[in-house]
């Protein structure tokens, strides 16, 4: 069949540009530290930034509610799902944000794309930037509005195309807070004063912002103080706060417009009371010990610092994420396998994740990692690098 050949060969060329991607099976052993064919690893590729995931009170949460509740949840959330939990996690989603309320969803990567498609219509534009993540992008797709991609960070082309595109329904400026590949933070500040000269809507995705800036941790909109300027704020509840799911918070139109709207939230099973559970319990260690967030921030400047004085070629990161730019995507795949072979496990990142040519190590530190773990992977990556010439 026609089909099966082309697949065949798609892979074949993949494989040949060094872009084919494998699953590789890890037993955790705690936040940073994996067992893989029974040999010890030093994980620095998890977004798991509080290093929340072995935390006995969260564990004993999750525990507790599948004990109480059952393990899955048997519904959609506007059938029978809809256990105690996930409104009181709403609730308390909402006061972390500050916004009159919040609705979950099964992902992050749901929330994106029913979110977007679902407040997007045909006479709407949506302005998004170049290095959003997948699940913007595909949200953007689904919409029937027309988008429009402004280079990265980049105020003045954002500007110049709020300007010159015609509109006749609603814009909306979409844009990651803290970018998951380079680790830099959106000028939302900025981004709020546009939309404020447009009228447009501002739609912030804190999936790797919530529980790493900001007071709190509590994201972006804190951090620059526009909280009550940003209509749609994204969260996940897979990365500092150690479950999964998505969330949105903002106003009570909102949310009820979307959980009448949105199709990834109706016609999807809700999330099971264990999960729900921990990301609960999660949310109360983050509020009740804010310390983690700065104890995390100084871990991750350390280092970068420490990489950066090694002549590495880091990216400017002002987040846990630490690039490191390769460029081509074949000796970024080497230099990860360099590192595996010295058991320390960081992501190799190629097209279509990155622009081509932009191939890079993407390590990220958490409040787990202790000062050994620091000092063990900056002098394996330093070594590795001398040896393949990088510095
Ligand atoms: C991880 C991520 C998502 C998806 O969240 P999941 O809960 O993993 O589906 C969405 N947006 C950004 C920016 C992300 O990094």
């Amino acid at each position: 069949m026609q089909k099966l050949k082309q697949m065949k060969q798609e892979l074949a060329s993949v494989t040949k540009e060094n872009l084919l991607r494998q699953l590789q099976v890890m037993e955790p052993l705690d936040p940073s530290h994996v067992l893989i064919n029974g040999q010890e690893y030093l994980l620095m590729a998890s977004n798991n930034y509080l290093g929340l995931t072995h935390h006995p009170f969260i564990k004993a949460a999750a525990a507790s509610a599948a004990e109480q509740y059952g393990t899955g949840s048997g519904g959609a959330r506007l059938t029978s799902g809809n256990h105690s939990g996930y409104e009181a996690l709403e609730t308390e989603l909402a006061q972390l944000k500050q916004t009159e309320a919040a609705l979950v969803f099964n992902t992050g990567y749901m929330a994106n794309v029913g979110i977007i498609s679902a407040l997007a219509n045909a006479n709407d534009v949506i302005f998004s930037d170049e290095l959003n993540h997948a699940s913007i992008i595909d949200g953007c797709r689904l919409s029937k509005a027309r988008t429009v991609v402004f280079h990265h960070s980049d105020m003045a082309h954002l500007d110049k195309l709020l300007k010159n595109t015609p509109c006749s329904g609603q814009r909306l400026i979409v844009t990651d807070g803290v970018f998951s590949m380079d680790g830099d933070i959106a000028r939302l500040d900025e981004i709020v004063m546009l939309g404020e000269k447009y009228d447009s809507l501002i739609m912030v995705d804190d999936a790797h912002a919530t529980g790493v800036i900001g007071p709190g941790g509590r994201g972006t909109a804190a951090y620059y103080g526009v909280s009550d300027k940003v209509q749609i704020e994204i969260g996940t509840l897979s990365k500092s706060l150690a479950a999964e799911g998505g969330f949105v918070a903002g106003s009570h139109l909102l949310i009820h417009y979307l959980m009448n709207r949105a199709r990834s939230f109706i016609f999807s099973t809700a999330l099971s009371a264990a999960t729900i559970a921990a990301a609960r319990a999660a949310l109360q260690v983050l509020i009740a010990e804010p310390k983690r967030v700065e104890i995390l921030n100084t871990k991750a400047t350390m280092l970068k610092k420490e990489l950066l004085s090694a002549g590495l070629p880091v990216l400017a990161s002002e987040t846990p994420i630490i690039p490191l730019l390769i460029g081509d995507a074949a000796q970024t795949l080497a230099f990860s396998r360099t590192l595996y072979d010295a058991r320390l496990i960081v992501s190799a990142i190629r097209p279509p994740t990155v622009p081509a040519g932009s191939s890079r190590l993407r390590l990220t530190v958490t409040a787990a990692h202790s000062s050994r773990d620091l000092a063990k992977a900056s002098g394996i990556i330093i070594h590795a690098a001398k040896k393949a010439g990088l510095i």
